[in-house]
């Protein structure tokens, strides 16, 4: 059995409090939120913090709201289940509710929060691994070693960004709003991923995610997300794909495809919306865009070795995937699962 290590826990009741808390104790410090990830991290001694701040009473984190503007706003506390249920993410933001309703599994949603979803640790199958099977291989670059066992000669980590949202959150222009010692700010999700598989994330250490932001969506607005894992029950992605197609009288007029679980951070597939945008919903036209968007991902998109199942296997579903999940965001359909 694999046990905890040894650390402090704190439960402030206000974000001004964890963040003097976490600020104070230093790097030694971390952040819990549902703890899904977090812990069996900790029980594979990736992280070994002396305290853990945990962020449960928090009540101000959480909850969807939709502001006058149309602004639909999620408190990062917000658990993965209660985002897949909500009516109103369902509504303004379709692609996000499917893809929170494909992480992991039931139980593990009903812990697990959108915050910590966002700000989920990349995944290696050389990584995520004991500390006794980890030392067996001499460890590696993201933690404990020197070498990488993907690339081999490598200089750079590339663990793969796995968490559902972050596609979902991209094709929906989200900003991210961050609390911290030196105050606020908010931060375009597009902008807040690194090309390095070690730490794939601008954030500083005592900043807190509170909330996310997702811009108004209008009338015509779809979406949809699809899923490559082992296990439809509960694995992560081993591949994700997020589509956006907006429709006004039956003609597209914004699209954008975002694929996850290739590398370290989410890849938008380049040009998209000049294949889509201008095409009428249905009828052979669509059909020939979606076939051309499909094939350009395919071009696009190198999954590595990074996590379990065939990367040549990964790489011939990245087109299946993309034509599925966008004829699922036009027709109004959706999640597109497949194991
Ligand atoms: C068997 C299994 C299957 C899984 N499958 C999937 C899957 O299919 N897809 C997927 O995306 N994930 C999956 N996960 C991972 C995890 O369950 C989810 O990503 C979940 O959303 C993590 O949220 P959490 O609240 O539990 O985060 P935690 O584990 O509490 O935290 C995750 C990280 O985020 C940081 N953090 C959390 N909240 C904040 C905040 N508000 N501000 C600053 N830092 C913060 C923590 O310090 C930690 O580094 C799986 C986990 C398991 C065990
Ligand atoms: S890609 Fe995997 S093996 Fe290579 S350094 Fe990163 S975690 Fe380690």
């Amino acid at each position: 059995m694999l046990r905890l290590p040894r650390f402090e826990v704190a439960t402030p009741k206000t974000v001004g409090e964890a963040i003097a808390r976490l600020a104070e104790a230093g790097p030694s410090a971390m952040v819990i939120a549902g703890g899904t990830d977090l812990l069996p991290n900790l029980k594979h001694e990736l992280f070994t913090p002396e305290l853990v701040v945990s962020l449960s009473a928090i009540e101000a984190l959480r909850g969807v709201r939709v502001e006058d503007d149309g602004t639909l706003a999620i408190g990062a506390m917000t658990t993965l289940a209660e985002v897949a249920a909500s009516e109103l993410v369902q509504k303004h933001a379709p692609v996000l509710a499917q893809a929170a309703s494909l992480v992991a599994g039931p139980q593990l949603r009903t812990m697990g929060t959108l915050g910590g979803n966002v700000l989920l640790d990349t995944r290696c199958q050389w990584y995520n691994q004991t500390y006794f099977w980890r030392e067996a291989l001499g460890f590696c670059m993201k933690k404990d070693g020197t070498k990488c066992h993907v690339v081999e000669g490598g200089k750079k980590c590339v663990a793969a960004a796995s968490n559902d949202s972050a596609p979902a959150l991209m094709t929906l222009g989200s900003l991210l709003e961050f609390e911290g010692p030196s105050g606020r700010r908010t931060q375009a999700i597009d902008d807040f991923w690194l090309a390095d598989g070690i730490y794939n994330k601008k954030v500083a250490h005592a900043e807190l995610l509170t909330e996310i932001r997702i811009p108004p969506t209008g009338p015509g607005h779809r979406g949809a997300y699809g899923k490559l894992r082992e296990r439809g029950s509960i694995d992560f992605p081993l591949l994700g794909v997020a589509a956006r197609v907006d429709v006004v009288a039956e003609r597209i007029t914004r699209a954008d495809v975002v694929v996850t679980a290739l590398a370290a951070q989410p890849k938008r597939i380049a040009r998209v919306a000049d294949v889509l945008v201008g095409v009428a919903a249905r009828g052979e036209e669509l059909d020939r865009a979606i076939e051309a968007v499909a094939a350009s991902a395919a071009k696009q998109c190198n999954p590595l070795a990074n996590i379990p199942g065939d990367h040549e296997w990964r790489k011939a579903m990245v087109p299946v995937f993309v034509r599925r999940t966008l004829r699922a965001a036009v027709d109004g359909n959706g999640p597109v699962h497949g194991d």
